[in-house]
């Protein structure tokens, strides 16, 4: 027999059992971001690999680490996209979007990077990315936050996120902040690892965010970046935690937030969740203003964020939320003489009558016991029950596979019943 051949490490199919829920995620997320009137854009899945070195930042994690490069047979150096927003700024300065223009833009794809692959970390995996061009006020950041907090109630998980804010000011004060901090580790070099003596020089905002606890308590004492925000930056960040407060939507401050990738400034959070153990972030984001100018574009204020669609679906799925996972509403379990042809004509009827109802009917045949477990397997909320008898009298018995009643009600009323129970 010959040897089976296997995906690539980290890179996951997403099988029929699994797509519901996926697809759940998708059409909210989209249904939401059209409701605050955002445009979806596409882009390609492969760049040249600079647009990503000079977007992201030659020091950074994945530019040194993670990104699957590679020569073409041109010879030119491509990469498969680590992230969404170099190629959405390429884009936008390329097709004359950004100039003195408002754009609000939002994209769904693959991302590649290659990470160790664990729970909720992949090497294939799943973004929706949301950017918005021209505006630089705190208001366009607290619509973005309250959009994905919108999103978070309609998945039914607002109970199971909490959001972390801070700014890390403009180019200057991070400056005169990294010399401050660089000097502090200087004093601590003993107790860093080497990872974070390799960031001391390169990136040394970056050591604020390692998971070394030895390393966390010495930055207990590390000087403040809040202590070296300019003015604009510090009333920025009051307008916005003002504007999240009065829309009611609660925040913590975490001054030690600073977020993997250069181009961020001012505003940066992370939404985060507990119930996934160390890849707790579900969203991250940022404005970053400078980022147009850098890739050859007319100055432009921008903002996004993007979301990691696995680990919304491993949280979803964590939380066991059966209503999402559901594909089917209604499963017609039919026995005896006739009761087929009648099960199928009463499922057609609902179809008609209740619009968005998913009914599926059992064909193969087989005793009730087997027919209910069919249900049970497809997850439906309701099974409807027709034998000869129902079939003679016009009725159908309602079997609430949730709550377990069960009614003999007439066939004219189930629409009705239908519509309260789903
Ligand atoms: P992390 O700190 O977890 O590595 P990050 O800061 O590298 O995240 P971003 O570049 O901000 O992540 O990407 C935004 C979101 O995309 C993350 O919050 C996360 O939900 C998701 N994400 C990032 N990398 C991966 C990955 N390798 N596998 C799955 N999801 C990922
Ligand atoms: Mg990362």
């Amino acid at each position: 027999m010959a040897k089976t051949i296997q995906a690539i490490r980290g890179m996951n199919d997403c099988l029929p059992t699994n797509t519901p829920l996926w697809q759940k995620l998708e059409s909210t997320v989209k249904h939401v971001l059209s409701a605050y009137g955002y445009s979806e854009i596409r882009m390609p899945i492969v760049e040249m690999t600079h647009l990503f070195s000079r977007a992201i930042g030659e020091v950074t994690d994945v530019v040194e680490k993670e990104m699957y490069t590679f020569e073409d047979r041109n010879g030119d150096s491509l990469t498969l996209r680590p992230e969404g927003t170099a190629g959405c700024v390429r884009a936008g300065i390329e097709n004359g979007l950004l100039y003195n223009q408002e754009q609000r833009l939002w994209y769904m794809g693959p991302m590649f990077r290659h990470e160790r692959p664990q729970k909720g970390r992949y090497r294939q995996f799943h973004q929706v990315g949301v950017e918005v061009f021209g505006l630089n006020g705190p208001d366009v950041d607290a619509e973005m936050i309250m959009m994905t907090a919108r999103m978070w109630r309609e998945l039914g998980i607002e109970k199971h996120v909490r959001l972390e804010l801070n700014s890390i000011g403009s180019l200057e004060a991070r400056a005169n902040y990294r010399d401050a901090l660089v000097a502090y580790l200087e004093q601590h070099e003993d107790v860093l690892d080497e990872d974070c003596k390799r960031r001391m020089y390169t990136n040394p905002l970056r050591v604020l965010d390692t998971k070394n606890p030895e390393i966390q308590k010495i930055l207990v004492d590390a000087p403040k970046l809040s202590d070296y925000l300019d003015e604009e930056s510090q009333q920025h960040f009051a307008g916005l935690c003002e504007l999240l407060d009065a829309a009611g939507i609660e925040y913590q401050v975490n001054e030690r937030l600073v977020r993997g990738l250069d181009y961020y400034n001012r505003t940066v959070f992370e939404w985060i969740t507990e119930s996934l153990g160390a890849q707790g972030t579900v969203c991250g984001g940022g404005r970053y203003d400078g980022l147009v100018e850098q890739l050859g574009g007319k100055p432009a204020p921008a903002v996004g964020f993007a979301m990691g669609l696995e680990r919304l679906v491993l949280l979803l799925e964590t939380l066991k939320l059966d209503e999402v996972r559901r594909t089917v509403d209604v499963y017609m379990v039919t026995a005896g003489e006739g009761t087929m042809m009648a099960g199928m004509k009463l499922a057609e009827q609902l179809r008609e009558d209740v619009p968005g109802l998913r009914v599926m009917s059992h064909f193969g045949g087989g005793n009730f016991k087997k027919q209910f477990k069919r249900a049970d397997k497809v997850g439906a909320a309701v099974a409807l029950v027709l034998g000869e008898n129902e079939v003679a009298d016009n009725t159908v018995v309602l079997k609430d596979l949730t709550g377990g009643e069960q009614t003999t009600i007439a066939q004219s009323e189930v629409a009705a019943q239908l519509k309260e129970l789903i």
